[in-house]
């Protein structure tokens, strides 16, 4: 029998102080919330309360979850506040005031270390650190330049990469070495934060940096047949509009660096991306030499199934306005958006391909 809503209200009214007291005690003790230590934990918890029935004790166990769950996520939401507007005042030099950062604090370090080798660049650039994010267990930085300046385009993405691969080896949470994990998600963690991610895929620790899961046979399939991605559905974006406008920059113009010294020209798709930057004329031309990097993550990133890809490569472009160096037109967005999703669907093509031609073997 389904319990009534009026038994569930008078339960949570009648023992709330009980739920709290339990909720707390719990919260006091973690930083994070993980299924299978609140399990543990609350086991038994309520059982004293033998005027109750079983079913009773499970929605008061149900309602503490809720309650520890809430705590330790303000608690976690109020650290993070903290670290990152410290972070921001102490590097108000190279990092944007209103810089946003989606990701957990055991990655500032990284973004320390990336605030202070900004600080090193010659003026011109106009380096700033614009925000940060997790994605697939990576630390992706965003950085605005002039990338008209020598030099510039190939430090920053160099400095992009570093960070990013750094991160791969600490734990998002705490700041201790940890490596790639896989369960319902990504997410880069040390043993003891191992926990909060739930049951591990069968493929965990298989892979050290989720941007070579595209050459991964079984992963294709999930993709493209059985339906069975790793992200069936990607986390939303939180596009949050620009606060206040920046000075506008000139946009870029020309082939600036040594071509053998891009680290763009280091794997395949940033080197066709590379090459149609140059072939490219005008309007084009800039948005390529501007987002080249973003454009390169973006389609190895695209781990979704081919029916989310629209509102994945949609939710990509639109991600990218904040860190424009001149607001993006509906025109610059729809080209964006066409050439991202053209190079994701010849990846998707190469994969299918490469499949097939393991299969035959
Ligand atoms: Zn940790």
């Amino acid at each position: 029998m389904m319990m009534t809503d009026e038994r569930k209200a008078w339960l949570r009214g009648a023992y709330l102080d009980r739920i709290i007291e339990t909720a707390m005690h719990y919260a006091a003790n973690h930083t994070h919330f993980a299924d299978a230590e609140w399990e543990a934990y609350i086991v038994g918890a309520f059982e004293y309360l033998i005027e109750l029935t079983a079913e009773d004790h499970g929605y008061l166990r149900e309602q503490a979850g809720y309650e520890a769950w809430q705590r330790i996520r303000v608690a976690l939401g109020e650290a993070s506040q903290t670290a990152f507007s410290k972070l921001r005042h102490n590097n108000g030099d190279v990092i944007d005031a209103d810089a946003n950062f989606a990701l957990g604090i055991g990655w500032i370090s990284l973004l320390q270390h990336a605030a202070d080798r900004v600080r090193t660049y010659p003026e011109g650039w106009r380096a700033r650190i614009a925000g940060a994010k997790e994605k697939f267990g990576c630390c992706v930085v965003h950085i605005g330049c002039d990338y008209d300046q020598s030099g510039c385009r190939s430090e920053v993405e160099r400095l992009r990469e570093e960070v990013r691969l750094r991160s791969l080896s600490m734990c998002e949470l705490c700041g201790e070495s940890g490596r790639l994990r896989l369960s319902g998600f990504a997410k880069t963690v040390c043993d003891q934060h191992a926990v909060v991610m739930g049951e591990f895929r069968e493929d965990d620790g298989r892979w050290a940096d989720p941007w070579a899961w595209n050459d991964d046979a079984a992963r294709i399939d999930d993709l493209l047949a059985k339906g069975r991605a790793l992200m069936s559905e990607y986390p939303a974006e939180t596009a949050e509009p620009r606060r206040g406008l920046d000075p506008v920059r000139p946009r870029p113009t020309q082939h600036v660096m040594d071509e053998s010294d891009d680290p763009l020209r280091s794997t395949p798709i940033g080197m066709r991306i590379d090459e149609d930057t140059w072939n490219m004329s005008g309007r084009e031309k800039e948005l390529l030499i501007e987002f080249g990097w973003y454009i390169q993550d973006a389609v190895k990133g695209a781990a979704v199934k081919v029916e989310f890809l629209d509102g994945y490569v949609r939710d990509e472009v639109s991600g990218w306005r904040g860190y424009a160096a001149q607001p993006l037109t509906a025109s610059d967005e729809e080209f964006l958006h066409g050439y991202l999703r053209g190079l994701i669907d010849d990846e998707y093509e190469r994969m299918r391909l490469k499949q097939k031609a393991e299969r035959n073997k």
